[in-house]
């Protein structure tokens, strides 16, 4: 199935993207964390908007989700 973005889903992840990388790292707050950020669909048509972080200070990996959206939030 392919994922399609609205320009609401665009403007969710890239608030998301900010405030979730604002704190920096998770467990040691180091602010120039490497992340990637990813999108499932689930069979109901909801998206899950997730980061992949890595951080090189502390070598730790995580992955955060940030937001969920629903179809029906258009
Ligand atoms: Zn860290």
């Amino acid at each position: 199935m392919m994922t399609t973005f609205s320009s609401k889903d665009i403007a969710l992840l890239e608030n998301s993207v900010a405030a979730t990388i604002e704190d920096g790292c998770k467990e040691c707050g180091f602010r120039y964390i490497v992340f990637t950020t990813n999108v499932s669909q689930e069979p109901d048509g909801t998206k899950v908007f997730f980061l992949q972080v890595e951080c090189p200070k502390c070598n730790v990996e995580y992955t955060d989700i940030m937001a969920m959206r629903n179809k029906n939030d258009e």
